[in-house]
C-alpha cells in the first residue's frame, strides 16, 4: 500500500455519470459524487473492496486518489426534475467521503448538492472523516433540518495515522461538528468500527466525555477483520461497550443506536 494523500494538491480527476441519486442497499436514499476518497481508511474500507471487486479501483493507490463526478449538479437537478415522490432525507456519503481532505472541489461540490436538496425540501444526513465547513450552519442556505456528523472510533492520533491515514486529525473533526451544534445544527457520532484491545487500547469513555454535545450516537464494532474475530472475548467486549454507550447517552439525554 502506498502513501495516502499524494494526490493531493494535484488537479482533480473528473468522471460522467449516467445517474446520481440512489436508494441504497441499506434502505436510504445516498448520493455519491465522488470515486475513490483520499482518506485511505485501512480497516479496511468496504467500499473500496467493492470498487476493486468491479473494477472501478485497480488498486489501493487508484483508490485513494478521487475523481469528481462533473456532471453531478446537474444530473441531480434532472433527476429531482423527473420525480414524482421526492425523498425526504438523502444521505451523503456511503462510498466515498464528502468532506475529504485535501480537496476543496470535494467540498464544494457537496455544500452545492446539500443546497441543491435542502432548496427542494429534502433533508439530507452528512458522514464525514474530514472537517465539516463552518458555512453548514447557515440557515439561510441550508434551510433543512440537516443531520452533520463525523466517524470517531478513537482520540489517538497514532490510530489514525495507522487506520485513516489520510483523514482529518480527531480534534479538528470534533471542534468542527462542536461548531455545527453551537450553530443549532442537529449533530451526530458514528462510532464504527470499534477497535477492540487487541487492535488498540483505549478507553471509550474518554472519547464520549468529548462528544457529549451531540444528538446521536451510533455505536458499533469491527466486524470484518480477521484480528477481530479470532479473539476469544470479542462478542463479550462489545456487550460492555454498547452498555457503556446506552448508559452514556442515557445521562446525557442522547439518542442512541447500536449496531
Ligand atoms: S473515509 Fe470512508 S470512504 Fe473514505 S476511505 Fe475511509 S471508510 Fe472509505
Amino acid at each position: 500500500m502506498g502513501t495516502v494523500g499524494d494526490a493531493a494538491g494535484k488537479p482533480l480527476d473528473r468522471i460522467e455519470r449516467k445517474s446520481l441519486l440512489y436508494r441504497s442497499g441499506l434502505g436510504f436514499d445516498c448520493i455519491n459524487h465522488v470515486q475513490g476518497c483520499s482518506h485511505g481508511c485501512r480497516y479496511p474500507c468496504y467500499a473500496f473492496l467493492m470498487a476493486r471487486h468491479h473494477g472501478r479501483a485497480r488498486d489501493y493507490e487508484a483508490w485513494c486518489r478521487p475523481r469528481i463526478v462533473g456532471n453531478a449538479l446537474g444530473l441531480l437537478d434532472r433527476e429531482l426534475a423527473r420525480k414524482r415522490v421526492l425523498p425526504d432525507c438523502v444521505h451523503l456519503c456511503l462510498t466515498t467521503d464528502p468532506f475529504m481532505v485535501g480537496w476543496p472541489e470535494v467540498e464544494e461540490m457537496s455544500l452545492a448538492i446539500i443546497e441543491r436538496l435542502n432548496r427542494s425540501g429534502i433533508e439530507c444526513s452528512v458522514l464525514t472523516k474530514g472537517r465539516l465547513p463552518a458555512g453548514l450552519a447557515d440557515r439561510r442556505r441550508f434551510p433543512s433540518d440537516n443531520t452533520y456528523g463525523i466517524s470517531l472510533v478513537s482520540l489517538d492520533e497514532r490510530f489514525r495515522r495507522e487506520w485513516e491515514p489520510g483523514a482529518a486529525p480527531y480534534a479538528e473533526r470534533i471542534a468542527a461538528l462542536r461548531r455545527l451544534h453551537e450553530g443549532g445544527r442537529r449533530t451526530l457520532v458514528h462510532i464504527e468500527p470499534y477497535p477492540t484491545p487487541a487492535i488498540f487500547e483505549q478507553d471509550l469513555t474518554e472519547l464520549l466525555d468529548q462528544v457529549k454535545f451531540v444528538d446521536h450516537v451510533y455505536f458499533s464494532g469491527w466486524n470484518y477483520n480477521p484480528r477481530v474475530s479470532r479473539v476469544l472475548g470479542t462478542e463479550r467486549f462489545y456487550r460492555r461497550q454498547s452498555s457503556t454507550v446506552r448508559g452514556f447517552c442515557a445521562r446525557h439525554g442522547i439518542d442512541c443506536a447500536l449496531g
